[in-house]
């Protein structure tokens, strides 16, 4: 027990092809000891535990190796010279940590000594580990070294911070990039020694060591001592999960299926569940995201090219199916836009007072994203709805529904705006149609202050029945784009999506609230009011803009405002129609939307020829709308 040697030093790689994980490296070196070709210089950079050292000491043994003749891929490990260098008391191998040997004194020191002879071997090695951490005056006296070093000396650097070592000693030396270690590349060197050790851990458990060690095989082999040292040589995947503080696969699997149904008391309840084991919450949000990763991977490649897709998952068997079997369950959109989502919570968990919360509100607003549906299928049933109505779109509409619409358009603001005549509604009629209503100039009151009521609101949203039906009950075609709102702000989101992913992820909960002569309305529920601060940064509204213009055919301003109560348009919900159009029977039946408020008598309206009417405003702020009415109407 007392000469206990860690499993890291113990299991150390003697001989090139013993490398796991820097194959390239160990090719590179052993073809250019063959022929013969031994730099001066060589940089070794790659992350922390990945072989750096190991890789200088193989190169050191095979450059002094006493069992040949000349330096050697494949050094003997028996001889004096390759013992002390496995040892690390070899005193022609010079091991320097840089981060406590950083100063100038060091490096001159350095230098003065290079000029002897080697003792033993053949040549001196000099090994700087953290070589970044030199100071400027060490770097400038080590160059002059590098210039013109003495023949017999061989500089292998180490780093985890390349971009920290000047660019004039990178361009001296060799430069070999070590790289991360995969899960089964660990996995499987675990495997291997823990056989050799005796110890009985499951597949299971050696994944999650391979997943604590994130791609570090030192860090691997160290956690694998400590496993072994808290629960003995046959330690449970429940005791390795509690030293490890890694979450349970089968948890995630528990959330994620939850997510998917769109279950939020289950999820939440997985959430608390882990929360009461006492599992680091920031460490969950980051396991949220690296699963969304996995599910977006296997959904991306998983059935087309099942083997890249599982080196590419690098996932142990078991939580590689659980991941295969649930992305089949979400869109590559879905899993996109939660990907964003939850990139949101990691950012909101950095200055939360109570972490828990911020990863409850992700799990609720997970669970209550609006479906998605493709802007080619939208399309798709705009055209089948053209073709079900026998005709175009832009077929003069259906007379029927057309003349009285405005009226009774009108109607539904009447109540509470006795001065308004009913000239001013007539003189409006042809651009009322929701979409393209005559500017107002000068307003007492900015659109922004009056609350959308439930009609007006729904009516110009972007839900499609009610675009259809406005457009065809339309006597007079509106601005170019603009007639047909909801599409061109359907085609807008994809174009931010395209472009800026996480601004359609704030727009998600907004809906387009009306189109004025020279503003463009969205809304929000009130739950949702911090996205519009973010939307109107300058520079998101500045894009949003230049967007709006090109996709409604005129420069529009954008107006965020917040909707408040029952009156909130829910974007996908479907809008209210008046039953017995059969435009807007089809439109329903294609869209599968459903008609929210039932058509109600209207009180004092010029009553339509078909009865037709919307429902009534809400009784918000009556003054400023009305006025702003006809301010928008006398010009
Ligand atoms: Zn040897």
């Amino acid at each position: 027990m007392t000469n206990y040697v860690v499993l890291a030093r113990k299991w150390r790689p003697q001989q090139f092809d013993d490398v796991v994980g820097q194959e390239h490296v160990a090719r590179t070196l052993s073809n250019a000891l063959t022929a013969g070709r031994i730099a001066h210089a060589y940089l070794f950079a790659g992350p922390r535990g990945v072989g750096k050292t190991t890789m200088a000491r193989l190169l050191a043994k095979a450059l002094n190796c006493q069992g040949a003749t000349a330096p050697t891929p494949t050094a003997c490990g028996q001889c004096e010279s390759c013992r002390e260098i496995a040892q690390g008391i070899a005193a022609d191998v010079m091991e320097i940590d840089g981060a406590s040997s950083r100063g100038i004194n060091e490096i001159r020191e350095l230098r003065e000594r290079i000029n002897y002879a080697p003792l033993k071997g053949r040549r001196r090695v000099y090994i700087i580990d953290e070589v970044h951490m030199l100071t400027n005056e060490a770097f400038n006296a080590l160059l002059k070294t590098l210039e013109e070093p003495p023949p017999h000396v061989v500089f292998i650097f180490a780093t985890t911070e390349l971009h920290k070592v000047p660019a004039t000693i990178q361009s001296r030396c060799q430069q070999f990039l070590f790289r991360r270690l995969s899960r089964l590349e660990i996995v499987s060197r675990l495997e291997l020694i823990a056989q050799r050790e005796g110890f009985a851990l499951s597949p299971v458990s050696l994944g999650l060591i391979a997943q604590a060690a994130d791609g570090s095989l030192r860090d691997a082999l160290s956690l694998l001592d400590q496993a072994v040292a808290f629960g003995g040589p046959s330690i449970t995947e429940e005791d390795l999960r509690q030293l490890l503080g890694v979450i349970d696969r089968r948890q995630m699997a528990e959330l994620f299926d939850a997510l998917a149904r769109r279950d939020g008391s289950g999820a939440l309840t997985v959430i608390r569940s882990l929360s009461r084991q006492g599992q680091d919450l920031r460490q969950l949000c980051g396991m949220v995201l690296e699963w969304l990763r996995h599910l977006a991977v296997a959904r991306v490649c998983g059935t087309a090219s099942p083997g890249e897709g599982q080196a590419l998952l690098d996932l142990p068997e078991e939580e590689r199916k659980a991941v295969e079997q649930l992305s089949g369950r979400f869109s590559a959109e879905e899993l996109q836009r939660l990907f964003l989502l939850w990139g949101r919570v990691a950012e909101e968990l950095k200055g939360s007072l109570d972490p828990l919360f911020a990863i409850e509100m992700g799990v609720v607003r997970s669970t209550q994203l609006p479906a998605l549906e493709s802007f080619g299928s939208l399309l798709h049933k705009v055209s089948e709805l053209e073709r079900r109505l026998g005709g175009t779109l832009d077929a003069p509409p259906m007379t029927q529904s057309a003349a009285p619409r405005s009226p009774a358009r009108r109607s539904d603001r009447r109540p509470d705006t006795a001065d308004d005549t009913a000239d001013d509604s007539a003189d409006e009629r042809t651009s009322d149609d929701g979409v393209a209503r005559p500017a107002a100039p000068a307003q007492p009151a900015p659109a922004a202050s009056r609350p959308p009521e439930a009609g007006r609101s729904l009516d110009d949203t972007s839900a499609a029945p009610q675009a259809v039906s406005a457009r065809a009950s339309t006597p007079t075609p509106p601005s170019a784009v603009g007639q047909d709102s909801s599409i061109a702000w359907a085609a807008l989101l994809e174009l931010v999506q395209q472009q800026k992913p996480y601004l359609a992820t704030y727009l998600a909960d907004f809906g387009l609230v009306e189109i004025t002569g020279r503003d463009l309305v969205i809304g929000c529920p009130a739950a949702s009011a911090v996205m519009a601060d973010r939307i109107q940064t300058a520079s998101n509204k500045e894009f949003l803009e230049t967007l709006i213009a090109r996709q409604f055919g005129r420069p529009l301003r954008l107006k965020v405002i917040t909707l408040q109560g029952a009156a909130a348009p829910v974007p996908s919900a479907a809008g209210v129609v008046p039953p017995l159009e059969p435009l807007v029977e089809s439109a329903l039946d294609l869209f599968g939307g459903r008609v929210v408020s039932p058509p109600q008598p209207t009180p004092a309206a010029p009553v339509p020829a078909t009865g037709q009417v919307r429902p009534p405003r809400r009784p918000a702020t009556p003054a400023s709308s009305s006025s702003e009415d006809q301010q928008g109407a006398s010009p």
